[in-house]
């Protein structure tokens, strides 16, 4: 068996990590392509080295560009990959652009496609992420499922049973594998659960000025100091509407880099309340037992929700400020973890695509029931 795994942003080295690792493991030929999707350092390399990803095989180079750029990009030079070699099964990851142009490359030569973190879904179609997940579970062979609520999605879009598989979540297989190993930024002076961690990046929060004023009009009376590893989008945005001057002059705000997955860790474990529009980080927040808040107005992870480690603020300057005093005043943050979300997620997805040669046949009838 010969697989093709496919990354090409921040999310994305995170979640493959434990799979190519479980991959190696058990013998399996796999090469790894990075579209190139995130280049920048903070970004990219710097996951590859504290994650122990092995390099890539190969990197397309794609780059930042609208979205039919960066989908089409990656596309074309997937599909030219896909033509020269001999590939079983596509694995992708998540959403971002780079796995809906594998995806989609592979289902047109009928290579059959995996995709890990399936079934999440927001029912928010403004959202680009959300139209990458509809389209990609729709054309996948296997499904693998982060949560219940996740497989109950998949079944009510008509996805047949024998394809989906709850296997939790490996994004908390790569924070318990490396929570041993986090560690505190040098360039940060900050006290145990004395500050609060803010990540705002989503396009429909850094397009538009109005939200982005908003937010930190919201934390603007936060008791307590917030930092803020700024995404390079989120920077470029805040230079483009003259902000940036505005947000550093507030006395509680500390602007600095995106930290490394290790520094990230350190900083999310150890702060008292998380502000964010990741979706990564709510499910993260969870784990670290951090309160989150999340500035938008609808979530893909319900579960961070149905368990209460999260709340949907939007980008009311009010709904922040209330919400997060309410947070910060909240002695105990107690949830359970959610089932499956343990070290074994990729064992899971290994064994299931081991032991099921009947999915990697593409079939010659519609995917769905
Ligand atoms: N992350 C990081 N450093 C940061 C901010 C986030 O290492 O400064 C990690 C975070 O732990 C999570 C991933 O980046 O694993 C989430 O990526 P992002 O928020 O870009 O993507 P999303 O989850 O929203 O798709």
């Amino acid at each position: 068996m010969n697989l093709l795994v496919v990354v090409g942003a921040r999310p994305n080295f995170v979640k493959v990590a434990p799979l190519v690792a479980e991959l190696k493991k058990k013998g399996i030929s796999y090469d790894m392509v990075h579209t190139g999707q995130h280049y920048d350092n903070s970004l990219s390399k710097i996951f590859f080295d504290q994650l122990e990803i092995p390099t890539p095989d190969l990197y397309l180079g794609v780059g930042s560009g609208t979205h039919g750029v960066q989908t089409g990009k990656a596309m074309m030079k997937i599909e030219e990959l896909l033509m020269k070699n001999n590939y079983d099964l596509v694995c992708v990851v998540g959403d971002v652009n780079s796995t809906l142009a594998a995806a989609l490359a592979a289902v047109k030569l009928h290579i059959p496609v995996a995709h890990i973190e399936s079934g999440y879904r927001s029912f928010d179609m403004g959202m680009p992420e959300e139209i990458n997940r509809v389209i990609v579970d729709r054309i996948s062979q296997l499904l693998f499922a982060p949560t219940e609520t996740a497989v109950l999605n998949l079944i009510n879009e008509g996805i047949s049973q024998e394809r989906i598989f709850f296997v939790g979540n490996i994004m908390a297989e790569t924070l318990l594998k490396n929570l041993h190993k986090v560690k505190k930024p040098k360039s940060i002076d900050a006290k145990k659960k004395e500050y609060v961690l803010l990540t705002v990046h989503r396009a429909e929060n850094t397009d538009n000025k109005k939200k982005i004023l908003s937010i930190f009009n919201g934390i603007d009376k936060c008791p307590y100091n917030v930092i803020f590893p700024a995404h390079p989008r989120t920077i470029e945005k805040l230079k483009k509407y003259d902000l940036m001057d505005k947000i550093q002059k507030k006395e509680n705000i500390e602007i600095v880099s995106p930290f490394s997955y290790l520094e990230f860790h350190y900083m999310l474990s150890n702060s008292r309340a998380v502000l964010t529009d990741s979706g990564g980080v709510q499910e993260e927040a969870l784990l670290h037992k951090v309160p989150c808040l999340t500035l938008r107005k609808n979530t893909e992870r319900m579960i961070t929700l149905q368990y209460g480690a999260n709340t949907l603020v939007g980008t009311d300057t009010k709904s922040i400020a209330v919400n997060l005093q309410k947070i910060l005043q909240d002695k105990d943050a107690s949830w359970p973890i959610p089932p499956l979300w343990d070290s074994n997620v990729s064992k899971r997805i290994v064994d299931v695509i081991q032991n099921h040669p009947e999915l990697l046949i593409m079939p010659s009838n519609d995917f769905i029931k």
